[in-house]
């Protein structure tokens, strides 16, 4: 979705401290919307700072995951992603040979996702959806 998520503000609500270089990454999360991952995280907070080492990257990401700011996902290359855990729900399909991630909603599947739970005698609370694909467009 094209939305952009104030993740400074989002510490500032869960009583988190910011300092600088923590202002940097959330800004660097707030404006990416490619769901990167540490390394990419990296590269963008040390070209407006470069005193930010990727230890510091590893840190602020796992504090910011652990107080609900962040969703992490593994999309299969066994690289943690990451994106500001957005206000409304979404899935992802993910492009196998580019490792492109378009997110999408679509209330069939939710619907039935819920009518599943419900079969089995759940209400259904939470769920992730990923699917890998390989593009039509591309032949050859
Ligand atoms: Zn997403």
């Amino acid at each position: 979705m094209s939305r952009t998520i104030d993740v400074e503000a989002l510490c500032a609500e869960k009583g988190l401290r910011i300092t600088e270089q923590r202002r940097v990454i959330a800004r660097v999360l707030s404006e990416s919307q490619d769901h990167p991952d540490v390394e990419k995280l990296h590269a963008r907070a040390a070209a407006i700072d470069s005193g930010i080492s990727i230890a510091t990257v590893y840190r602020t990401v796992r504090l910011f995951e652990e107080a609900g700011i962040l969703e992490r996902h593994d999309f299969g290359d066994g690289r943690a992603r990451y994106e500001a855990a957005p206000e409304a729900h979404h899935d992802h399909l993910i492009d196998v040979e580019t490792g492109k991630v378009i997110e999408f909603v679509d209330p069939e599947v939710e619907q039935l996702q819920r009518l599943i739970a419900e079969r089995l005698g759940y209400r259904l609370v939470d769920h992730r959806m990923e699917l890998y694909g390989v593009s039509l467009d591309r032949k050859g």
